[in-house]
Order: structure tokens, then sequence, then C-alpha cells
């Protein structure tokens, strides 16, 4: 019970970042990003765009620019898991939804359980046989 508290920013991080992801699936419609750096002989990207994420290892030259990128374009959507193999460079999109929706379901199931009679509100301690004015678990006076 003592972790009421980091439930409920855990659920509220996580929802957060699911809408966040959500955001991004909507503006990868018309936008697409993606930072590339150099990792050895080889150039690693990630980016987003079409309602997806994309992680790409590839040759060195195969991406023409480090740093980060953005693009603008028509809009269009892609709404599933795919891999893509080049001789260049081999990419791996995962749709945003996918983690947009794991994380809110992980949000929902980390949100803190409504509190029942004679429970602390700071902890949820169950406070029936317990006397005094503060909660033993944690010392927040009882309401
Ligand atoms: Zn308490």
């Amino acid at each position: 019970m003592l972790h009421r508290r980091v439930r409920i920013w855990t659920a509220r991080l996580a929802i957060s970042l699911a809408l966040l992801l959500i955001v991004l699936v909507v503006g990868s419609g018309w936008y697409s990003g993606a930072y590339a750096m150099q990792a050895g002989s080889r150039v690693v990207m990630l980016g987003f765009g079409s309602g997806q994420g994309a992680f790409v290892i590839g040759e060195q030259g195969a991406q023409s620019a480090l740093g980060w990128s953005l693009h603008r374009f028509d809009p269009s959507w892609r709404w599933w898991f795919s891999i893509a193999q080049t001789p260049q460079s081999s990419q791996m999109l995962i749709p945003l939804w996918a983690p947009a929706l794991v994380l809110l379901v992980f949000g929902w199931w980390a949100r803190p359980k409504r509190l029942g009679k004679g429970q602390c509100l700071k902890c949820g301690y169950a406070l029936g046989g317990a006397d005094g004015e503060l909660c033993p678990e944690c010392g927040m006076s009882r309401g």
C-alpha cells in the first residue's frame, strides 16, 4: 500500500506518454522526422512518419544527412509492422499505435484502485483495527 503514490505517478506517466504518441501518430501523417547518427562504420537512424516509427541500421553513405531532419509530405498512414532489407540497410517499422496501446493498458492497470471505507487517504492502509489519530503506515492524520 506504500506504493500508492508510485502507482499514481506511473499511471499518469504512462497515459501522458500514450497521449503524446497518439499526437505523434496524427502528426506523422503529414510530417516525418528522423535522427541519424554514426556508429562505427554504420549509420543508425531513429525516425517516425506515416503513423509509424522506424529503426534503421545502414551502411555508411546510405544516409545522406546525420543529425536531425524533418520533412513534410502528403498525408499517408501505415498501420502494421514491417521489416525491410536492402543490401545497404535493414529497417524495422513499428506502428506507433502499438506502444501507445501498451502504455494505455499499462496506465489503466497501474492506476490506483478506489479507496474503500476505513482506508488511509494517503497510502490506502486499512485503518480498521488501528487506534489513534495517525495512520500507522505512513503517519498521515486520519480523516
Ligand atoms: Zn497512511
